[in-house]
């Protein structure tokens, strides 16, 4: 079937902060290979020919497309419900993500992100030579022409505006071909531009910060940042500027494991990826096509990194690993300084930016990259300038948000302790608005067991999740040496000893092996998250071995060896070496080169990040249009609210106060209903919103009862339909 195809652009005026969709100056487009027209904002032609190709059957075909619809909503707001509408009806293409389609599907996404996703680069991987100018001159100067017509704007200014149209369309057509020579599918890329624009929305709200709280928080880093100074200056770790010196740092740390008697340095990744390269160029190890660092690493010796490392002499870039756990389990009380102070002057160093965000009154507007290799979305600072001088001011603040440090308690030398907070608790909705978390509980499993269906195993999981039981008390039970039944007595008791030993543990087990992780990862996984050390082999009086945890798992879940063996099925094809692609099981994105272990994980993470980005998709398009997503003749309390933040599958929203309970409830639902759609062998769990006042880690729904209640004054689901939900506060501040 011949489509139409609708290829366009837009010029505006220069993005800033709190101004991601600014004006626009000019649309230029044409259908088909029809000539390109560039028209002008101010004149009529424009708005017309936009509603012809939102209302029309054309294909959308731009580059970065989120960013031009952003545009075009906030100059035209009638056009807002008729451009969701155009999404929904598959409509809607984007250059850069059906490239990142085909680098997933080839296994090179990894590679090719690093280059970015220009037009020129996009062109490239097409062999097509478009002389595509990169100093355009106009680029920057469009708002410049918006008193001017086209017809007397300068002639470099028209063809700057026509030639991204022109590349576009030759690479748009390219890729279809690339596609089909291929057997590509691109069933996928309308769910991704949905997923763009309900980011991109995101993005142009942004987050907003609170000044004073961080006022507060920067002088309490600081203090913290004094405290190591003086130790680090006299061994000198430290230069008087106050600047780390890195490279006597490393040098300590690997004196120090010599001397300690480490077998191995600690390395950081790019130290990783260093040292297997000199274990390969040596000859100490035998050359493998296409093979992880990693797994050349489990092949290395022990204790060569000791010589690797008295080449990189005075590289203070060599990459010695300082972070955290290194410093913990390599390191001397001198390295936990050290560390301690790195933390500080990054933590420092991300707070000030956030100030100075807060100062101007601007929102945090970070940059979300709408697609990964694991189809999860990622986050970063973006712009890196500061705007301390106007010359350099950034087009917006950013910060890291899907990820921020948590709250620590470090311990110092001394034996003092000192909570280290993170950022959270700086961000705050705008006035009259909450916060509000939706977070899908245990959504792994869910999609774990909805996986090992898909791929034709029963699943005793899924059983279990779909009868409302508790995996980890069932593994736990397995681990205690007790009946299921007996374990659902202790923990209906509340009994500590069953609960804090056994089903802590068997919820650490269920939460690794599923994605095909050994004993060995288990003991790092544990301890990195729980700061405990489970031993390898040996059970001891304090709980079990992982070897013990492993098997135990493997007993509780029959379905865990066929899902490995099908996981092994899907590797080796083509390139015999062990690899294979996997298409995901409902969105039928394919992704190619994975080892075992990420071919063990992708169907499950990837399938949640398709349910949390659906869910997403017509959350939003119920707070930019008022109408229920599925009948579009109710109204949706979830009007006027916007999303500010995105972790993987948990949406972090910010709704008007006298509609937040209802608000809360339908985004929680759309979650869970989106979820049963797409995998609907699982039940999913009910997910219980929280509302904040500040942004908090450990937020849960709490209600203010009414009369009538039936809970007894407890939080549950039938206090949705008698109570209200309250913003919840950490206890210390819930007196005021
Ligand atoms: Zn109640």
């Amino acid at each position: 079937v011949a489509v139409t195809l609708f290829s366009a652009d837009t010029e505006t005026f220069l993005i800033a902060p709190g101004l991601q969709a600014p004006p626009l100056v000019c649309l230029q487009f044409a259908y088909d290979d029809d000539a390109i027209q560039v028209l002008h904002v101010r004149d009529p032609a424009c708005y017309l020919h936009v509603r012809a190709a939102v209302e029309g059957p054309a294909i959308w075909n731009f580059q970065n497309t989120a960013f031009d619809v952003c545009v075009l909503m906030a100059q035209y707001p009638d056009l807002i419900e008729p451009l969701f509408d155009l999404y929904e009806r598959d409509q809607v293409c984007d250059t850069i993500i059906r490239q990142k389609l085909f680098d997933i599907a080839k296994g090179r996404f990894k590679i090719m992100s690093r280059r970015g996703y220009a037009l020129d680069r996009i062109a490239s991987a097409h062999k097509l030579d478009l002389g595509l100018d990169k100093n355009d001159p106009w680029r920057l100067r469009y708002g410049e022409l918006v008193d001017t017509p086209v017809s007397a704007w300068p002639v470099e200014a028209r063809r700057y505006a026509e030639k991204d149209v022109y590349a576009q369309r030759l690479i748009w057509h390219a890729q279809e071909k690339y596609a089909a020579s291929r057997a590509i599918p691109l069933d996928d890329q309308f769910r991704q531009t949905r997923k763009a624009l309900w980011l991109r929305l995101m993005e142009c709200r942004g987050f907003m910060v609170d000044p004073r709280r961080t006022e507060a928080y920067i002088a309490e880093v600081r203090k913290v940042l004094e405290h190591d100074r003086e130790e680090l200056l006299a061994a000198g770790l430290v230069r008087n500027n106050g600047t780390k010196n890195m490279l006597e740092a490393k040098r300590h740390m690997v004196e120090h494991c010599r001397r300690a008697g480490h077998e191995d340095i600690p390395l950081t990744d790019g130290g990783e990826e260093s040292y297997a390269a000199w274990l390969l160029a040596a000859g100490a190890l035998g050359f493998v096509e296409g093979e992880d660092v990693a797994d050349t690493l489990n092949r290395a010796p022990i204790g060569l990194t000791y010589s690797w490392w008295e080449t990189q002499k005075d590289n203070a870039l060599a990459g010695v690993s300082l972070n955290e756990d290194s410093v913990i389990l390599y390191g001397d009380d001198l390295m936990e300084s050290y560390q301690r102070y790195a933390t500080s002057t990054t933590q420092l160093a991300r707070a000030e930016r956030l100030y100075l965000a807060a100062r101007a009154g601007k929102p945090i507007q970070s940059t979300f990259g709408t697609l990964q290799d694991t189809g999860r979305t990622s986050c970063s600072q973006g712009d890196a300038r500061k705007g301390t001088d106007a010359n350099k001011s950034p087009t917006a603040y950013g910060a890291q948000i899907q990820n921020p440090a948590n709250d620590k308690k470090i311990k110092r030398r001394d034996g003092s302790v000192f909570l280290r907070k993170g950022p959270r608790e700086l961000f705050v909705p705008r006035r009259g608005r909450l916060l509000c978390s939706t977070d899908y509980p245990s959504a792994e499993l869910f999609g774990w067991a909805q996986c090992c269906i898909w791929a034709g195993i029963p699943s005793r999981l899924a059983s279990v999740l779909n009868n409302g039981g508790d995996p980890h008390a069932e593994l736990g039970a397995e681990l205690a040496g007790i009946s299921v039944e007996e374990a659902y007595r202790r923990k209906d008791a509340n009994d500590r000893d069953f609960i804090d030993k056994h089903r802590k543990t068997g919820k650490h087990g269920n939460f690794a092996f599923m994605g095909g992780a050994g004993a060995p990862r288990f003991v790092d996984m544990v301890w990195k998250l729980a700061r405990q050390q489970i031993p390898l082999e040996q059970d001891t009086p304090e709980g079990p071995s992982a070897v013990t945890v492993r098997n135990a798992w493997y007993k509780t879940w029959p379905e865990a060896r066929p899902y490995f063996r099908w996981v092994s099925r899907q590797l080796s094809g083509e390139r015999g070496n062990e690899r294979g692609d996997f298409t995901q099981f409902w969105s039928k994105r394919r992704r190619g080169g994975l080892w075992f272990s990420a071919m063990a994980n992708t169907p499950f993470q990837g399938l949640i990040a398709d349910i949390a980005g659906a869910a997403c998709w017509r959350i939003t398009r119920e707070m930019y249009t008022g109408k229920c997503w599925d009948d579009r003749t109710r109204p949706s309390p979830l009007a006027g609210g916007f999303l500010v933040d995105f972790l993987h599958d948990e949406p972090i929203s910010e709704l008007l106060e006298e509609r937040a309970h209802e608000g809360a409830f339908r985004q929680g639902e759309i979650q869970t209903a989106t979820a049963r759609e797409i995998g609907p062998d699982v039940s999913w769990g009910e997910i219980e919103p929280a509302l904040m006042e500040r942004w908090y880690k450990s937020a849960e729904w709490v209600f203010e009862h009414g009369p009538e209640c039936k809970s007894g004054g407890k939080s549950t689901s039938t206090c949705k339909h008698t109570c209200r939900l309250i913003p919840w506060r950490p206890k210390e501040n819930k007196a005021a």
